[in-house]
Order: structure tokens, then C-alpha cells, then sequence
């Protein structure tokens, strides 16, 4: 009796020193404000301007597909101590939102895309909004901008530290802004013709004057029918579509199969949904980078040998 009685009081000692107040040092760390992101895109964008003073969780990584993403019991603890947790929104991560409510998570829930004019398509009957609006750099100006609204909002305290980044960043969104314009300006009109995966650059073909068909919808939830792929590949055929793409977040089968029923040469990797999980395509910029270059570089070829 007595050996158990201290037995207990040691544990209980122990306990106490776990849970003694933390060094100086543990404070500052603790401080971050802890910030849960939906998706890698938005996670290395968040982690530019929020730099040392933020705790990040990125829920899906490089080359995951978040459409279709199945949440974890530790997204759904990540959320629970989250302080922010910034989404992309119009229509991107459903399962977010879900976990959200099924958390009862605390934590403020900011869009990305707040403020951002959306294309909206009909799909299935319905207008829909493309939700991937960071395909377009004048877009990713104004994540940033609401990034850092949020962030700031969250730790009023390091407020000027995040405008400091946000400005930083977005003198290097500028300057790859002008190079993406005169890497895509010198195709000619019929060089435009692009296949994608699935509907994800409708913006980048906005912002630039390039036409991207793809034989899945904006979400990759459902796979295309034989006859959508049949009428693709004539398409492909008729109007003399240039180049076709594979994405990093899908399977490239279909893809190789339709170029290669369509006639047509396979231009490359695009970055779609995703990060790359190394090299220079693993941040937000890199990837813009690789993505405008291969188009760019790809539609020549393609035009330069009929
Ligand atoms: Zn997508």
C-alpha cells in the first residue's frame, strides 16, 4: 500500500515537471501563430509571408490531388489547435469544410480567393466557379493580400513583419509576370491549342490568350466517358491542337493514349493542383516558372513540325 501510495506521488512529481512553465526561449516558439493551409500551393504561399513568426500544417502535400483528398484524424487535430486555417475556396476543398464542422475547430476559416473574380462554367447543368484561380499571377497577388490581412489579423503584434514579405513577394510575382508575358507572347494564334488532364488552367489561358480543352471537368471526382475521350481526339485531329500535357496530380495513361490517337506530341509535366515535391517547381513561383516555359517551349515545337 504504502509503496503504491509512492509510486503516485512520484508520478504525480513528474507530471508537475512536465508541465513547469517554459524557457524563454519555448515562449517565442510558442507564440506562432499556428496556421493550417488546405493544399501546397497555398501552403508555400502562406509560409513566404509568414515566415519564422508562423507554425504551418499543410494538409495535402506535393503532387496530392485535393480534390478528391480523404482527411486523416491528425488533419482533423490539426485543425483543432489551428489559430487560422486558410483555404482556397470556391468549390476546391469540400472536405474541409466538413472537417471543419465535424471539429468544431475555434479557428477562423479565411479564402484565399476572397475578392478574386471567378470563371464560372457549366458543369453537369450547373454554373460552377473554377476554382483554380492561382493559375493566374494577378490572382496570386491577391491571395497574398488577403494571406496577409489574415495573418496579421491572427498576430496583430508581427503585422508590419508580414507587410514587409508581402511586399517583397510581390515584387517577385511582378517580375515573373513580365517573363511569363514574353515567354507566351511570341506564339502565333494557332500555336494556343493546348490538352490538359483535367479543367485546371483556365485562368493561366485567360491571362495569356491560350486555349486549354481537357477531357475531365474542373474536379478530377469523375472520370471522362469513352465518348468524351473519342471526341476529344477528334478534336485534336480537326483544329490542330498543338501540344498535350500531363499533370503532376493524375495518372498520364489517358493522356499518352489520346495524344498518341490524337497525333499529337506530349509537351511535358504541367503543375496543376500540386507542388512539386522537389526541385524547382516545389515552390508556388518555380512551378509557374516550369509551367509557363514548357507551354511556352512545347506549342513551338509543336508548330514547327506538321
Ligand atoms: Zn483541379
Amino acid at each position: 500500500m504504502k509503496l503504491r501510495s509512492f509510486a503516485i506521488r512520484l508520478f504525480a512529481a513528474c507530471m508537475l515537471a512536465l508541465a513547469l512553465p517554459l524557457t524563454a526561449d519555448e515562449r517565442v516558439k510558442d507564440e506562432r501563430v499556428k496556421v493550417v493551409t488546405s493544399f501546397s500551393i497555398l501552403g508555400d504561399l502562406t509560409q513566404e509571408i509568414g515566415g519564422d513568426r508562423i507554425q504551418l500544417t499543410n494538409l495535402v502535400g506535393a503532387d496530392e490531388d485535393a480534390h478528391v483528398y480523404q482527411p486523416t484524424p491528425d488533419d482533423g487535430r490539426a485543425l483543432l489547435a489551428a489559430d487560422l486555417i486558410i483555404a482556397n475556396g470556391l468549390g476546391f476543398e469540400p472536405w474541409l469544410y466538413r472537417l471543419v464542422e465535424s471539429t468544431e475547430t475555434s479557428a477562423q476559416v479565411v479564402e484565399a480567393t476572397r475578392g478574386v473574380l471567378p470563371i464560372w462554367l457549366e458543369e453537369d447543368g450547373e454554373k460552377v466557379p473554377d476554382p483554380h484561380a492561382w493559375q493566374n499571377l494577378a490572382n496570386a497577388r491577391i491571395y497574398i493580400a488577403n494571406i496577409t490581412q489574415a495573418l496579421s489579423n491572427a498576430a496583430p503584434a508581427h503585422a508590419a513583419y508580414f507587410a514587409e514579405q508581402e511586399q517583397a513577394y510581390a515584387e517577385r510575382l511582378a517580375e515573373l509576370l513580365a517573363d511569363a508575358r514574353s515567354e507566351i507572347e511570341r506564339l502565333e494564334p494557332s500555336q494556343r491549342n493546348v490538352v490538359t488532364s483535367h479543367d485546371a488552367f483556365g485562368y493561366l489561358g485567360q491571362a495569356y490568350g491560350l486555349n486549354f480543352v481537357a477531357p475531365q471537368g474542373l474536379s478530377t471526382e469523375t472520370e471522362p466517358s469513352a465518348q468524351e475521350v473519342a471526341a476529344l481526339i477528334r478534336q485534336i485531329r480537326e483544329s490542330g491542337i498543338g501540344a498535350v500535357f500531363v499533370e503532376n496530380i493524375r495518372d498520364p495513361r489517358l493522356i499518352r493514349q489520346i495524344a498518341e490517337e490524337g497525333g499529337a506530341v506530349v509537351g511535358g509535366t504541367l503543375y496543376s493542383d500540386a507542388l512539386a515535391s522537389e526541385g524547382p517547381a516545389s515552390s508556388y513561383l518555380g512551378m509557374y516558372r516550369h509551367n509557363i516555359t514548357t507551354l511556352a517551349e512545347a506549342l513551338r515545337t509543336a508548330a514547327a513540325t506538321p
